[in-house]
Parts: C-alpha cells; sequence; structure tokens
C-alpha cells in the first residue's frame, strides 16, 4: 500500500472515529441532560403544582401568584408556565425575566383550585333532610371566604391561611371579620349568588343520583367565582436546545479532541518510524560507517526510499572499496618501479655499479613506465568519473583503421609480426577520433607485444547488424579461459612480470573499455591459448550501410 494512501486511510480512520465518538458521546450525554431534566421536572412538578395551588385557594384569585411563582421558579431551578383552559397565560417565568416566552413541550399538569364537594351516602345520612341547607351553607360561606381573601390580596394584605371542612370545603382557619371593607364586599356577593344557589341545589330533588346531581350544582356554582383551574408547564431554566446540549456538546468535543490527538499522535508516531530510522542511517552513514544498512519493508514509497538509501549506501562502500584497491593497486604498481631506481641509486652512490649508458637508459625507462601509469590513471579517473572531454565528430571508421596499421607498422615490422587491415567502407560512427584511435592504439599493442616473431595481427572494420564492428585479431599467445573476465579489469595482467618489462600499465584495457562505453559502443575478447586472441568492439552506426 502507498504511503499517501497510508496517510489518508489512516487519518480517515482517526475522522471516522473522532466523527462516531463525537455522535455516540453527545447523544449518549443528550440523553442524559435530558432525562435529569425530566426527572427534575418530575420531581419538582407535584411540588410546585401544590404550591401554586394552594396560593389560590388561600388568596381566592390568582392575582399576585406571579411572585409565588417567579420564587418557585428560582427555588426549583425550572421554567413555569400557567395558562388557562383558553390559552392565555396567567403567568410565565420567561415573561417575567424579560425574554420572549418559549414554545412548551412537555404535558401540563392540571392545578385546580376549585375544590369538590366530599358528599357521600354517609355524609348525607348525617345531614339528614337538611342536606340542601347543608350545601347552600357550603356555597355561602365558600363564596363569602373566596371573595374575602380575594379582596384582601387586592389590596396587598395576606389573606388568612385555609384547611378543609368536613365536606372538603376550604375555609379560612382566622377570623374573616378582622377587614371590614372586604367583609362587606363577601357579604354583598352573597345578595346576588342566594337565589341562583338555590335554583341550582333545588333543582336536584327530582335528580334520580340526588348526591352526585348536588356534587355537581356545588361545582357549578364553585364554577362562577372560585379561581379557574390552570394548566402548569415546566421546562428546564434554559431549555434552548442549543444551550442544553451545550455542555454535553462541550464535554464530547473535549473527550474527542483528545482522542484525537492522542490517535494522530499515534499514527504519526507509527509513520514517522522509518523516516526516523532512515534519519538516523544517514547519520551514521555521514559519520563514516559505510555498512550501514536499514530495514526495507512495504512497497510504499517510504519503503523506496529505505531501498533507494540501502542502495546509495552500497554505491559508497562499493566506491569506497573501489578507491582502496585503486589507491592500493596504484602503491603495488609504482613501488616495483621506484624501487628498481632506487636500487639503482644507491648503487651508483656506493660506487656498486658503474654509471653506464644502459644504466642510464634502465632508469629512464623505470621513471618512464611509472609517468605512464600516472598518465593511465588521471585518464581512467577521469574517464570513469564522467570528466574525460570528448570532441565528437562524424567520421568514418575504417579511415580510423588504416591509420591505425600505418602508424604501427614499423613497430610490426621490427617484431616480424605481419600487420594488414581490411576495411569494409563507409562506416561513419559519431565520436571522439583520438580517442578512439588510442583504443585501437592499445588494442594493436597489446597485439603485437603478445604475438611472437613471424606472427600476423589484422585489423578490420565492417558493418553488422546496424553497428560498426572494429576487430583486432592476432595469432599472440592467447589468454587462458579462466583469466578472460579479467582482462579489462584495471592493474590486472596475465604475467605481471613479463609484462612489466614490456612497459604496460595493466590500466590500458580499462581505459579502452570505459571510452567505448561513452560511446555508446561494446567491448570484448575471445582467446585460445597458443592461438592468438581477437577483441571486438562496436559502435552504433550514423546511418545504414
Ligand atoms: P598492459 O598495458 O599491461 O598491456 P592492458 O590492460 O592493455 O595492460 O592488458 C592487460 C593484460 O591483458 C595484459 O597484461 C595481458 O596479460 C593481457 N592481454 C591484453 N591483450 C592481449 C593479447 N592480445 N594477447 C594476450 N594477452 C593480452
Amino acid at each position: 500500500m502507498s504511503f499517501r494512501l497510508r496517510v489518508f486511510l489512516l487519518t480517515l480512520v482517526v475522522a471516522v472515529v473522532a466523527t462516531g465518538a463525537t455522535a455516540w458521546l453527545s447523544l449518549r450525554l443528550s440523553a442524559q441532560q435530558i432525562a435529569h431534566t425530566q426527572q427534575e421536572a418530575t420531581r419538582h412538578v407535584a411540588d410546585i403544582a401544590e404550591t401554586v395551588r394552594a396560593y389560590a385557594r388561600r388568596h381566592g384569585t390568582w392575582a399576585g401568584v406571579s411572585d409565588r411563582v417567579a420564587l418557585l421558579a428560582a427555588d426549583n431551578k425550572q421554567r413555569i408556565r400557567l395558562v388557562n383552559l383558553y390559552g392565555q397565560v396567567t403567568v410565565d417565568t420567561d415573561t417575567l425575566a424579560n425574554r420572549a416566552a418559549r414554545p412548551v413541550v412537555s404535558p401540563p399538569t392540571l392545578i385546580n383550585p376549585r375544590p369538590a364537594l366530599a358528599l357521600d351516602a354517609t355524609a348525607a345520612e348525617r345531614a339528614g333532610g337538611k342536606i340542601d341547607a347543608v350545601i347552600l351553607d357550603e356555597l355561602t360561606r365558600y363564596r363569602r371566604s373566596v371573595v374575602y381573601a380575594g379582596c384582601v390580596t387586592d389590596n396587598g394584605g395576606d389573606p388568612p391561611p385555609v384547611s378543609p371542612d368536613a365536606y372538603g370545603v376550604p375555609f379560612p382557619a382566622l377570623n374573616t371579620e378582622q377587614n371590614p371593607d372586604c367583609t362587606r364586599r363577601a357579604d354583598d356577593t352573597q345578595q346576588y349568588a342566594r337565589d341562583a344557589d338555590l335554583a341550582a341545589v333545588s333543582g336536584c330533588h327530582a335528580a334520580s343520583n340526588h348526591i352526585s346531581c348536588l356534587i355537581q350544582a356545588f361545582g357549578d356554582r364553585v364554577d362562577t367565582f372560585a379561581p379557574e383551574p390552570l394548566q402548569l408547564f415546566l421546562g428546564a431554566v434554559d431549555d434552548d436546545p442549543v444551550t442544553l446540549l451545550g455542555r454535553p456538546l462541550a464535554a464530547s468535543i473535549g473527550a474527542v479532541l483528545v482522542l484525537s490527538v492522542i490517535g494522530t499522535a499515534l499514527v504519526a508516531r507509527h509513520m514517522a518510524r522509518p523516516l526516523r530510522s532512515l534519519t538516523a542511517a544517514s547519520r551514521r552513514l555521514a559519520a563514516g560507517h559505510l555498512d550501514t544498512r536499514v530495514r526495507t519493508t512495504g512497497r510504499d514509497e517510504v519503503g523506496e526510499l529505505s531501498r533507494s538509501f540501502n542502495r546509495m549506501a552500497a554505491a559508497l562502500e562499493g566506491a569506497e572499496t573501489a578507491q582502496r584497491r585503486l589507491l592500493a593497486g596504484v602503491a603495488h604498481e609504482l613501488r616495483t618501479p621506484m624501487s628498481n631506481v632506487l636500487g639503482y641509486l644507491e648503487a651508483l652512490q656506493d660506487g656498486v655499479v658503474p654509471a653506464s649508458r644502459e644504466l642510464f637508459g634502465s632508469l629512464h625507462e623505470e621513471v618512464l613506465l611509472q609517468r605512464r601509469i600516472l598518465d593511465d590513471l588521471q585518464d581512467l579517473t577521469l574517464a570513469e568519473s564522467g570528466h574525460l572531454a570528448y570532441r565528437r565528430t562524424d567520421f568514418d571508421l575504417a579511415d580510423l583503421v588504416e591509420a591505425g596499421r600505418v602508424a604501427h607498422l614499423a613497430v610490426a615490422e621490427a617484431g616480424r609480426v605481419r600487420l594488414t587491415a581490411e576495411a569494409t567502407g563507409p562506416l561513419p560512427v559519431h565520436g571522439d577520433q583520438d580517442r578512439l584511435r588510442q583504443v585501437l592504439g592499445n588494442l594493436v599493442t597489446n597485439a603485437l607485444r603478445y604475438t611472437d616473431p613471424g606472427g600476423a595481427v589484422l585489423l578490420r572494420a565492417f558493418p553488422a547488424g546496424g553497428r560498426a564492428i572494429l576487430e583486432v585479431r592476432d595469432t599472440g599467445c592467447g589468454i587462458a579461459a579462466e583469466d578472460l573476465p579479467f582482462v579489462f579489469q584495471r592493474f590486472w595482467r596475465a604475467d605481471p612480470a613479463r609484462d612489466r618489462e614490456t612497459g604496460g600499465s595493466g590500466l590500458g584495457l580499462t581505459i579502452a573499455r570505459q571510452i567505448v562505453l561513452d560511446h555508446a559502443g561494446t567491448i570484448d575478447v575471445t582467446s585460445t591459448p597458443g592461438r592468438g586472441s581477437t577483441f571486438r568492439v562496436t559502435f552504433p552506426l550514423q546511418v545504414d550501410v
């Protein structure tokens, strides 16, 4: 899985978990909050309803109930709304708090301050034939107490507490005659109501169920003066859904935030681990520990980066090993001619050998060899690092072969080797003529060097398979099969002692191969020991021939 996809998926997982957790926590906490609010409401509703009802009973009116309701709301931390059966609002704590009244959702509780007449067969029996008078008396007294209490309340007073009598009708426990104005008003009310009371009670004489008819008649009459029933609605002090859910939401968002931060930190840690180990490995590598490698897991970008790092480290290590070997090789190669020169110079100094023309000639040879080794090394270093300058032109490889033959003719004749050339031209190639002449020169020099007198060296150039082929074939000593793989390695010689004698640096073929490779060419060798070798070089042809 790619690194990008992994980052995407892991972030997605964190996001989904965070969102899910937020939703779950919010739902849970909101449900808890709502349940708590409902519980609170249920717990308070009975108390509030009873207090409000007691107010109406004692005061005989709803007037002035708002102060009591405001206190109740504050004590119980509830929003209270009282509405009559026609939907008219008596009190709303929202309005009292100078805010727009919010819609109510909870089911209302009915507060009925009107007393129901507690009249049953036993009570009726007890009253005997005077039951109508008893009911009328109850109505009169009750009306009187209601009007009186209402009047006291209107005047800003506090009516006396009430308690129910034997028929369940509440009356003031104290003397109602304390307030003459209100007593008068209460008495006045009776004048207009008594006839209607009488008519209602008398209407029950013909009723089949006398008792329930009386109860009904009592209720009907009470309805005309007692405070009306109200509906009580409760709600949370602040049951605005936004603020109601605010706390649980804030809590869940906080929890999810913490969860997400931890989750993301873990994910980031997990993903950064390979990068951290890569950083540590880079530092170790920079400190010179070239054998440092990192664990490569996965096929994603980080895995690819780890593999690249390992390749780079291996290349560095290889380069360092090669450099060390090269230095060792250079030291080894230079040591012998240097020792020779040193030996001769010391012998000359000590007078052990006489100074002669031959001796100086020999010393000159040794120094020349050292210079050749150094020149070749410079070429090789430049070629291998890609810094060897090439001046490329289009030319005919057939001409190069002929020029090579002519250049080496004298050496060939001196060695009594027959040097011939065959070229099937034209063979247009693109490259650096001087460098390719250097390659050919190295091959021809080697061929002549390893071919005994009487032998032959043949240079050939011909087209084949869209490429220009250059061959140097000799009838020399050849190269053993097991040595062939090393021929192009630097400082490799089949016979170091003999080759050094012949002035070879052991770098010629290595340089030649690098130059050929830089011309998009190939070089290889086939050889049969004792019968000769063939070095074959190919280059791309500039045009089809
Ligand atoms: P040098 O400058 O010593 O010749 P080269 O890199 O040109 O170095 O050759 C490496 C070795 O390959 C030689 O020392 C020799 O042993 C072997 N070699 C190269 N060309 C021939 C050849 N034509 N016949 C036999 N051996 C060869």
